[in-house]
């Protein structure tokens, strides 16, 4: 078994969420994309995603990632990037929504015994957002920012779940909250 290279992966617009992820050396930027798709809640069937070099659009893309047929950059491996510790990239998700990520290549080091990579070892505490609606003294994790009903009131809107695909918001404009 190779290395395994330990990433700090942060919003770029937002650094306050971050996930620390592990993954083998020997391991694709196609695996690396899947797993922050998933620890980030983006798509893993939809838009595609560039992994870069340098800052997110100028020179040195590392090739597109499509989830539908592999792309360019998909079969590349971390350990032939010529990569340090203290190196960054960056990352972009959905080249139309822009949501740019700041990768810091913390450690390079051996693997765990027993690991399956690539995983998530830690990420940021999270500050919930509390659904308005269930409130009722029980404390329910609002997963959903409705973005109607905030143009409209003037404040944020938090609702679960369930309350978000209420009557009264169904038909409404909302964002997925991550923490
Ligand atoms: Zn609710
Ligand atoms: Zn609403």
């Amino acid at each position: 078994m190779g290395q395994v290279y330990q990433f700090k992966v942060a919003l770029k617009h937002r650094k306050t969420l971050w996930r620390r992820i592990e993954i083998e050396g020997s391991q694709t930027l196609k695996d690396f994309d899947r797993i922050i798709r998933q620890a980030f809640q983006h798509d893993l069937h939809d838009h595609l995603s560039e992994f870069y070099r340098r800052r997110v659009w100028e020179a040195g893309g590392l090739g597109e990632i499509s989830p539908y047929d592999g792309g360019p950059g998909a079969k590349k491996r971390l350990d032939r990037l010529g990569l340090a510790e203290g190196d960054k990239l960056e990352y972009v998700y959905d080249f139309g929504d822009d949501i740019q990520h700041v990768l810091t290549l913390e450690k390079i080091k051996e693997p765990a015994e027993a690991g399956a990579y690539p995983r998530v070892i830690a990420q940021n505490k999270p500050q919930y957002h509390y659904c308005e609606v269930c409130d009722q003294g029980k404390k329910t994790i609002a997963t959903w920012l409705c973005i109607a009903c905030s143009e409209e009131e003037g404040r944020s809107v938090y609702l679960c779940e369930d309350c978000i695909m209420g009557k009264e918001h169904a038909d409404h404009f909302a964002e997925k909250i991550v923490y």
